[in-house]
């Protein structure tokens, strides 16, 4: 099933700089069955976990994590870029390659009932998902799981992740 799914990757060579192959999963997310492996397979990680939020990551973590908040009969959960959200928020900023970023999530998200599953569709450095899950750790919930679709091994970004993150990921390159 895997196996289908990871056929239906495209490899774009130089996007959105020279050097970089981006892994892109508009070819994933336009096939009814490769979409459907997807949105199961990420279901299947979390069922019996009591998750009650899944946090999605500007713009390509929305796809799958409303699929994977629907799936869990979770809630869904927006971090976005600086000024995109309406009301009052928290914030983060990270350094990127090419200086910082800023990352932000309505300030009342999160409380310390949930239990947060934070998705993304791919982990590259792992900069952008550790932003995320310390602004969620800041809001105290009671557990915070970390998800992405596909993880790209030779960046090493599982050492970015903070040491008490359970990190899942479908596919691994
Ligand atoms: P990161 O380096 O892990 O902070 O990644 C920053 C963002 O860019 C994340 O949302 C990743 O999904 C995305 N990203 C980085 N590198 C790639 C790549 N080679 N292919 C697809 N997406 C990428």
């Amino acid at each position: 099933m895997m196996e289908y799914v990871k056929s239906k990757v495209r490899d774009v060579m130089d996007f959105p700089q020279k050097g970089i192959v981006f892994k892109d999963l508009t070819t994933v997310f336009k096939d009814p069955r490769a979409l459907h492996i997807i949105g199961w397979d990420l279901s299947q990680l979390y069922r019996d976990k009591g998750v009650t939020k899944v946090v999605g990551i500007e713009s390509r973590g929305f796809i799958g994590g409303s699929i994977l908040a629907f799936e869990l009969g979770a809630g869904f959960v927006p971090a976005r870029k600086p000024g995109k959200l309406p009301a009052d928020t928290v914030s983060c900023s990270y350094d990127k390659e090419y200086g910082k970023d800023t990352i932000e999530i309505h300030r009342d998200a999160i409380t310390p009932d949930d239990i947060v599953v934070i998705h993304d569709d791919v982990l590259a450095t792992g900069g952008t998902m550790a932003a995320v899950y310390n602004l969620v750790k800041s809001m105290n919930p009671k557990k915070i799981y970390v998800n992405f679709i596909i993880e790209l091994g030779a960046l090493n970004g599982r050492a970015a992740m903070p040491a008490d993150a359970e990190v899942t990921s479908l596919i691994k390159y």
